[in-house]
């Protein structure tokens, strides 16, 4: 985990700041990219990352904040990364295992209580008494106990691992999304990507939610294009098969559930679900946790099967053999899913193939139904923004930022009135 993924981050129960605690770095440098960097990156040999001075209002935070060194240059965030640690929330006490370098923000029901405190044990070793003491104190004796219909989905993803036989299983993930296997599946994958990814209008310095990245290639591909993105995936195993794959110069990833999104409210400019959406159990949470984490006028796209998937062969095997949840959706769908949320009114966009000899002819569903350039449906949705958040924002961005967002709200309020 590099130290600046904190900006992006929350804590998953209250959505309170969290506190980067170090317990072992490595070197791992890699090229300076285009972006602005905060001061939250930590000296060598400190505890406890730079922290914001309003931190020190709860017991925790005020242990914290006496440990808490003073910002390095922020240039060092590309020639380190945290490989042990712990994030602590400020506001709520709970602690988050960093292991493997990777941040682990998942929701009390969804953790292992057991392998939790033996890592915590271990760290202590480490750490300065009165801060493990202040984390002793202030973790919550009793976890939420919210019901969760999809729990048992999502523990199969977690463990994944522990119920796959066949040793090639998780091989493409090593050269994601190459599979020389594959072919035609690998050609489908960059085909839906190269589809999906113009619809979320980015530009150099947008910040990208990548959710269920899986083995994170679509993340990678958009962080080599200079997009900052942060991948998101329940499941450990397809992450760290992603860090193996890519190494040091890679996005930032996090274990974590995305109907418990640990990210900070209005700190994304994009949410891509690819091919991940229809591995959700209550899409209606998850899309509320989108609409959220979105900065105003933000896209989503999600790039999904259609609703006949959970029927192919394929799927009904993954469902039965891993327990995994392959649920696909339609326009209806989804139109569902954002209701009562901040998310605006879907729409589907086709990306269709035609010859000039069918120029002039109706596009009607017929045609778009057998002229399709792509499987699966893309669906792209916007979060809803008041008149007055785009005019204000115009007195405070520059023209060529609030230009394209005036026209998107023009747009929005049109397809919303029927007139488009
Ligand atoms: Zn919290």
């Amino acid at each position: 985990m590099r130290y600046t993924l904190i900006t992006f981050l929350a804590c998953p129960a209250c959505s309170g700041q969290l506190a980067t605690i170090v317990v072992t770095e490595r070197q791992a440098a890699i090229p300076v990219r285009h972006r602005l960097l905060p001061n939250v990156v930590a000296p060598e040999g400190a505890v406890v990352a730079p922290l914001n001075p309003a931190s020190a209002r709860t017991p925790l935070g005020a242990v914290l904040s006496r440990h808490a060194a003073n910002p390095a240059p922020p240039e060092r965030d590309y020639a380190v990364e945290v490989e042990t640690g712990i994030l602590a929330c400020v506001s709520c006490g709970r602690w988050f295992p960093i292991r493997g370098f990777l941040p682990e923000l998942l929701p009390d029901h969804l953790r292992d209580r057991d392998d939790d405190r033996r890592f915590f044990d271990e760290c202590a070793r480490q750490l300065p008494t009165e801060l493990v003491e202040a984390l002793r104190a202030a973790a919550p004796s009793a976890g939420s106990t919210e019901l969760d219909r999809g729990e048992g989905y999502k523990r199969a993803e977690i463990t994944i691992r522990s119920k796959v036989d066949n040793p090639y299983f998780f091989s493409p993930g090593y050269s994601s999304p190459f599979n020389p296997h594959a072919t035609e599946h690998t050609l489908y994958l960059i085909k839906l990507f190269g589809a999906a990814v113009p619809l979320l209008e980015l530009k150099v310095g947008d910040v990208l939610l990548d959710s269920g990245c899986g083995y994170s290639w679509t993340t990678e591909w958009l962080y080599r294009a200079g997009v900052e993105t942060v991948g998101v995936d329940i499941c450990r195993t397809y992450l760290e098969i992603g860090i193996e794959r890519m190494g040091a110069n890679r996005p930032h990833l996090v274990v974590a559930d995305v109907e418990n999104l640990p990210i900070r409210a209005a700190s994304m400019d994009a949410v891509l679900a690819f091919e991940s959406a229809h591995h959700i159990p209550d899409r209606k949470k998850a899309m509320a946790g989108f609409g959220r984490v979105l900065k105003p006028a933000g896209r989503m796209v999600l790039a999904e099967p259609g609703a006949t998937h959970e029927h192919a062969q394929v799927s009904v095997d993954v469902m039965s053999k891993y327990g995994i949840l392959e649920k696909g959706m339609e326009l209806e769908d989804v139109r569902d899913y954002v209701a009562g949320t901040e998310m605006g009114k879907p729409e589907q966009i086709f990306l269709l193939r035609a010859s000039d000899r069918e120029i002039g002819r109706t596009i009607d569903h017929a045609f778009v139904h057998t002229h399709s350039a792509v499987e699966g449906n893309l669906f792209r949705i916007s979060k809803t923004e008041s008149l007055l958040e785009t005019v204000s924002a115009a007195w405070r961005e520059p023209r060529r930022v609030v230009w394209p967002k005036l026209k998107r709200y023009a747009k929005t309020a049109l397809v919303r009135l029927g007139l488009e």
